[in-house]
């Protein structure tokens, strides 16, 4: 079993080889496999990754950091995978981008309109019972119609829980997110972790447990 989230030192970060708990993930590879891992392509990533964090740290937003990487990368055609909820939020995106003289594909989540009744979902159990037909989400044609459209990287804006999922499964292009979804948490998920000791401790601690009462 790995344990890095109870592991407080975390001596991997500054490399104290010598001081690496039990049951360790960094003594089971040597740095050469470690490295081997990753093709020439996907080192390029990680060194304009780590050049974004560094020359940047703590300076840009999440925004400007897609637009810096995308540069560093060569990404000229961008692709937005966007809740249909975010659209207002996809829309500012993209206009951001287009500014920043990148060409961009946006795909909503709702694109081709299949009935979720296709999925056996029924009309109680929609999200909004009172219409008489939702679309389901499609996030496996979001990717493939924004690879056809020449797309370099796909920036994912707000897919659901487990539409995310389906999405990164699908996407065979490089991808990153924008943001997630918590409908809750105007978009901020950790902020229920960061309640979690607080107002959330009961509702966060119990959730399975009262789920299945
Ligand atoms: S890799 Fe090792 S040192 Fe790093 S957080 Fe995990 S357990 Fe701790």
């Amino acid at each position: 079993m790995y344990t890095c989230a109870d592991c407080a030192a975390k001596p991997c970060r500054s490399h104290k080889l010598d001081e690496l708990p039990r049951n360790c993930p960094t003594a089971e590879y040597s740095e050469e496999e470690n490295l081997n891992r990753y093709s020439e392509e996907e080192r390029e990533m990680a060194y304009c990754s780590a050049r974004v964090e560094g020359d940047f740290y703590c300076q840009i937003t999440r925004v400007e950091e897609i637009m810096e990487y995308a540069l560093r990368m060569g990404y000229k055609h961008l692709g937005v995978a966007f809740c249909v909820g975010l659209s207002r939020e996809a829309a500012a995106f993209v206009k951001i981008l287009r500014a920043n003289h990148f060409v961009v594909d946006s795909v909503c989540c709702k694109n081709g309109s299949v009935p979720k009744s296709l999925l056996g979902i029924t009309r109680e159990q929609q999200a909004h019972p009172e219409r008489e037909v939702e679309a389901m989400c499609n996030p496996a044609a979001q990717a493939e119609l924004l690879e056809k459209a020449g797309c370099q990287m796909a920036v994912i804006l707000g897919l659901c829980v487990g539409h995310d999922t389906l999405f990164i499964r699908h996407c065979s292009m490089p991808c990153t997110v924008l943001a997630v979804k918590d409908r809750v948490l105007a978009h901020n998920p950790i902020g229920a972790l960061y309640m979690s000791e607080g107002y959330m401790k009961e509702r966060l601690y119990g959730y399975v447990d009262r789920r299945e009462k």
